[in-house]
């Protein structure tokens, strides 16, 4: 292609994502989830995640293992999770390049399972649906599969995590009932003693809105690019877009 004959381009300020990463760290006190799923919102996967990185951001979000694969072709170290589904086929190359994968359904995993030859390790983290109505298990049913997983062979549980629907709107009156229902689930979970190694519920507008439930992570998309996660749940200052 002639480049002369390009007359528009966008130009991203990584040192913006770096910043904004640093100030999300600093504003929560809590690590951060780069979510760079979707190209990074735009942005450029491999860019936003190398620079999420030197911003020392300890892990990357993405929605597909294809996404991960990409990633760690281009040398990115840091931990990955695949915040969608992953089809039993790709689970071997998922366990090879360390990436973690969301599971909440345990017909999925006994497949998973069957994939994986006796050297392999494929770290999962347990979705639990609250409210949002997507993926995850129902509340009432979180402990029995995470016993389920516990007892899965090559399989390690790395993580426990919930997603909100509604954590940008004003109306206080569903996401503190849903986080409610999640902590439920840790301490059942807690005083089993089977609580995963990293338990996370809140995206980038309830890192801002809810700081109780900041918990060991917070997987912030929107706010790492500096734009307002609503009208009404503005960034803090220092942002930039
Ligand atoms: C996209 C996504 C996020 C990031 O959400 P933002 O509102 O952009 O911060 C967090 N968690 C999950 C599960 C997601 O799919």
């Amino acid at each position: 292609m002639d480049v002369e004959l390009n007359t528009t381009w966008v130009e991203i300020d990584l040192g913006a994502i770096r910043s904004n990463i640093q100030q999300m760290n600093q504003f929560t006190n809590t690590a951060v989830m780069a979510v760079v799923k979707a190209n990074a919102y735009g942005h450029g996967l491999v860019e936003v995640a190398k620079a999420a990185q030197q911003a020392q951001s300890p892990w990357l979000g993405v929605a597909r293992v294809e996404e991960g694969v990409l990633l760690r072709e281009a040398g990115v170290t840091g931990r990955i999770l695949v915040l969608g589904y992953t089809a039993p086929e790709q689970v071997r190359l998922a366990a090879a390049q360390g990436i973690d994968l969301t599971v909440y359904d345990p017909d999925v995993v006994k497949a998973y399972v069957s994939q994986l030859s006796d050297g392999d390790r494929l770290n999962v983290q347990a979705k639990v649906d609250v409210g949002m109505g997507r993926l995850g298990v129902f509340p009432q049913d979180a402990q029995g599969f995470v016993e389920f997983l516990r007892g899965q062979p090559r399989i390690n549980l790395a993580g426990i995590f919930t997603h909100f629907p509604t954590a940008d709107e004003p109306a206080r009156n569903l996401t503190l009932p849903q986080f409610a229902r999640f902590e439920r689930v840790l301490e059942q979970l807690e005083a089993r003693q089977i609580r995963p190694p990293l338990a996370h519920a809140a995206n980038s507008a309830a890192a801002i809105n809810y700081p109780e439930t900041r918990l060991d992570l917070v997987r912030t998309g929107i706010a790492i690019y500096g734009l307002h996660p609503s009208p009404e749940t503005r960034l803090p200052q220092g942002f930039r877009p």
